[in-house]
């Protein structure tokens, strides 16, 4: 319909075909740039948090919750600081108030979102940080789980560990965006971490919870990556081991410093990267999987599919279980004997032992 109507409704600024569904966001920021439509000091000037269009609710027991919206971290490949502008963090008062509301329909989990969720409240005259709001969420009755989005990686201070030690309700699911396992290229990126760093703050999270389930983000063929460094990045995730990574081939985002690079890799070559890498998170996954055999986990369900009742841990893996009674959300006790695929089957049972404990405090 809308193309079809193209000339004729004047709100169709761009056309998609579903074809194209997985490039929509490149596809609109091109737009955005080739179109000026983006005004960038207009982007720059908002200092407001716009509520709109922040939650979505899925199948009643989980609420995304963007809390925050831009970036200043203009990492050399992203083209977001442009186009989303500076920080602006929602109110802790408006946060609250929704997720007390929340609660009150029914969901247990919240997934706390942004662009950079860690900037959160950067932008506050007083000091108000994440850690600060997920604290308060965290006594919100009748919420179980808190759930980050993909965190940036130097948010996971000392001090950020010891204070969420206390949350009970923090998921022990942590997104960490790496990027690159190489600190030359995590400096073309400008990233403000190396590799060095970064294992640091992956000891620091696995030092107190035994059960945490890193998964992370890579970009293979960034520009002047060469095989040297690629292979410091493989070696580096087979070190880490990320239960699951999300492998990106670096694309050009026009406007972003790092489309001006030189030595651009050829799709050749990030097409082979992405297998390699790709291969090492589907075997990672399988051996984290196995691990969970036999032992009981907390599982929240959320879904049925005719056969099975599906949910989530708290550390974010897929368990599906076959019972005669209505599971949707509710949270139960789960005895693992079996990986099918990527996801573990079990069997409700009584609480005995469970893989979600906190180890060190
Ligand atoms: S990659 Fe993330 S941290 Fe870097 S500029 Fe983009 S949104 Fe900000």
């Amino acid at each position: 319909m809308a193309k079809d109507n193209l000339e004729k409704i004047n709100e169709i600024d761009l056309c998609i075909g579903t074809n194209e569904k997985n490039q929509i966001v490149e596809l609109v920021e091109k737009y955005i740039l080739e179109n000026d439509k983006c005004d960038i000091d207009d982007v720059f000037k908002k200092e407001e948090f716009s509520d709109f269009g922040t939650v979505t609710y899925s199948e009643k027991t989980r609420a995304v919750i963007k809390v925050q919206d831009g970036c200043d971290r203009f990492c050399s490949y992203c083209i977001i600081p442009y186009a989303r502008g500076r920080v602006r963090s929602r109110k802790r008062e408006s946060v609250i108030e929704e997720i007390k509301c929340i609660a009150n329909n029914g969901i247990k989990e919240v997934v706390i979102t942004g662009i950079h969720v860690a900037s959160y409240g950067k932008d506050f005259k007083e000091k108000y940080e994440l850690i600060d709001l997920l604290e308060e969420i965290n006594k919100i009755e009748g919420i179980e789980r808190i759930r980050l989005g993909s965190i940036e990686p130097l948010m996971i201070t000392e001090d950020f560990i010891s204070r969420s030690l206390k949350l009970k309700k923090l998921c022990h699911h942590f997104h960490l965006s790496l990027q690159s396992g190489n600190t030359e290229t995590l400096k073309r990126m400008n990233r403000r971490y190396s590799a060095e760093e970064f294992k640091i703050i992956v000891d620091r999270i696995r030092n107190v919870y035994d059960d945490a389930i890193l998964t992370t983000d890579i970009i293979v063929g960034f520009p002047g990556e060469t095989e040297e460094e690629f292979n410091e990045t493989y070696n580096f995730l087979s070190e880490i081991k990320f239960y699951k990574m999300h492998v990106f081939k670096y694309s050009i985002r026009e406007g972003t410093k790092a489309a001006e690079m030189k030595n651009q890799v050829s799709p050749e070559i990030k097409e082979e990267r992405s297998n390699k890498l790709l291969k090492l998170s589907d075997e990672n996954e399988i051996e984290y999987l196995n691990s969970y055999l036999n032992t009981e986990i907390k599982v929240l369900f959320e879904e049925n599919d005719g056969e099975y009742w599906k949910g989530h841990t708290s550390n974010y893996l897929i368990v599906k279980v076959k019972s005669e009674e209505d599971l949707i959300n509710r949270i139960e006790n789960i005895k693992i004997n079996n990986v099918i695929g990527l996801e573990l089957e079990g069997i409700v049972t009584k609480w005995k032992k469970c893989k979600q404990k906190v180890t060190k405090t």
